[in-house]
């Protein structure tokens, strides 16, 4: 893409309402626009980025065999009533609107009951199971506080799996095959270092569940870190009793603030038992339907990825999930030969198939540096009066290394890999 035809512009400074880093420096990138107080629109530069998580998630639950479909955001007050989860006493943060036609709709904030509605429609008899369903998809959630930009959003996209197995050994083996795609998840977004599996309260089905927490100065959460067994122990559990069950002492743990950026769920029965979702064995018996739910926050790792890696001179884009792969930076100041190689090298990156945000605009070099830092793009390629064709300057923005590259190695894709 020509940074020309990039409708969006950098911005010197953050709006003076936006306090958190992510907010600060997606908005000043021009990766966000600011709706109102944690409502975002996604600008072509976050799109792009989100929808690169969202392929790196995608391809795990394909993995693990999952299927992806995509339900409504739209909820019907009949359905969550029989799960008692209409009543705002009981879920607090539902947008809820009346019908011109009568009734009332709420908008989701999580999907297990129409989930297993529509289950329930297509599963009878034990070879309909076991399942992995997941959508990816916008929820609303009346937030209390909506401060940490991307962090907590009121409208936020959520990537949500849910399993369905016949006993409980089978619903383990799903509930495991959905934390080892988390584990690839996180390793892929480049943050598996400083994310850890963390035991949770588990609700009345399972004496824990699990959240995943990166590590983050701004996180809300506080977990309790074993470095040696890469687990840690949310603060909620962090009881003699737990400490006993994972074999560690309080004394190895190291306190941390830390982002949830992903959770899993043994939901047992509570859901298909009130909305009649059961199988037949093959003896004839009909017995319930075990199930789990996992979530992913896909805005917020937007949010979360601009946190941990950016500086102080803007984003930094792991290769992974970077908009674009290559920022092609033309400082020539319009000397023709140039300008025209720069061209030619642009249309020859992206026949190589190499994702290229070319800054052709008319600006002084200082100014596009400064760009380029702040979008984050993994690697500036450098065009100035000065460059001969075979050897092209490529700049790593991770530390700023430099790279002389002739033209075989600047189109071989591998140059670019992590
Ligand atoms: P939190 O404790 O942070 O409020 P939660 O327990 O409400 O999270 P879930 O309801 O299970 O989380 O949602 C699944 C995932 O969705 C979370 O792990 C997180 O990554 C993301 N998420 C939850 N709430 C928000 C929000 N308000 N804005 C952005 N992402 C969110
Ligand atoms: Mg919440």
């Amino acid at each position: 893409m020509r940074q020309s035809q990039l409708f969006t512009k950098t911005r010197k400074e953050a709006p003076a309402d936006e306090v958190a880093k992510n907010a600060r420096l997606l908005t000043r990138a021009g990766f966000i626009y600011k709706e109102m107080a944690g409502v975002y629109s996604m600008l072509p530069l976050g799109l792009r980025t989100l929808n690169r998580i969202n392929a790196i998630v995608r391809g795990e639950m394909t993995a693990i065999g999952a299927v992806e479909l995509l339900m409504s955001v739209m909820q019907s007050k009949e359905l969550w009533e029989k799960t008692n989860r209409w009543d705002d006493a009981v879920v607090d943060n539902w947008f809820k609107t009346k019908l011109k036609a009568g009734g009332e709709v709420g908008l989701g904030f999580t999907q297990e009951e129409p989930m297993t509605r529509i289950v329930q429609g297509q599963v009878s008899s034990y070879v309909d199971l076991p399942r992995l369903l997941y959508h990816i998809q916008w929820k609303y959630r009346n937030e209390e506080r909506a401060k940490s930009g991307m962090l907590r959003g009121r409208e936020f996209l959520m990537k949500d799996l849910y399993s369905f197995a016949r006993t409980d050994a089978e619903h383990q083996q799903l509930y495991q095959s959905v934390a080892d795609a988390y584990e690839r998840i996180f390793n892929r977004l480049g943050i598996g270092n400083r994310t850890f599996k963390t035991f949770a309260s588990g609700g009345v089905f399972s004496k824990y569940s699990h959240e995943y927490q990166c590590l983050a100065d701004v996180g809300e959460d506080t977990i309790f870190v074993h470095p040696g067994k890469k687990i840690a122990i949310n603060r909620e559990v962090l009881v003699p009793e737990v400490l006993a069950d994972l074999g560690v002492e309080r004394s190895e743990l190291e306190e941390h603030a830390a982002i949830e950026v992903g959770n899993i769920f043994s939901l047992g029965t509570r859901f298909s038992e009130p909305l009649g979702l059961s199988y037949t064995a093959e003896d004839g018996a009909s017995h319930p339907v075990i199930m789990g739910s996992y979530g992913f926050g896909s805005t917020r790792m937007l949010g979360v990825l601009a946190e941990v890696f950016g500086d102080e001179k803007g984003l930094v884009w792991p290769v992974a999930v970077a908009p674009f792969m290559v920022h092609l930076v033309d400082v020539s100041g319009g000397a023709l030969e140039k300008k025209s190689f720069a061209d030619a090298l642009y249309t020859d990156l992206t026949q190589a198939g190499i994702e290229v945000l070319y800054d052709d605009r008319d600006a002084r070099a200082g100014e596009k540096f400064a760009d380029s830092d702040l979008i984050g793009i993994p690697f500036r390629i450098i065009v100035g009066k000065q460059t001969i064709p075979e050897q092209v300057e490529v700049v790593r923005r991770t530390d700023g290394g430099t790279m002389i590259f002739n033209r075989s190695q600047l189109l071989d894709q591998a140059t670019y890999a992590a």
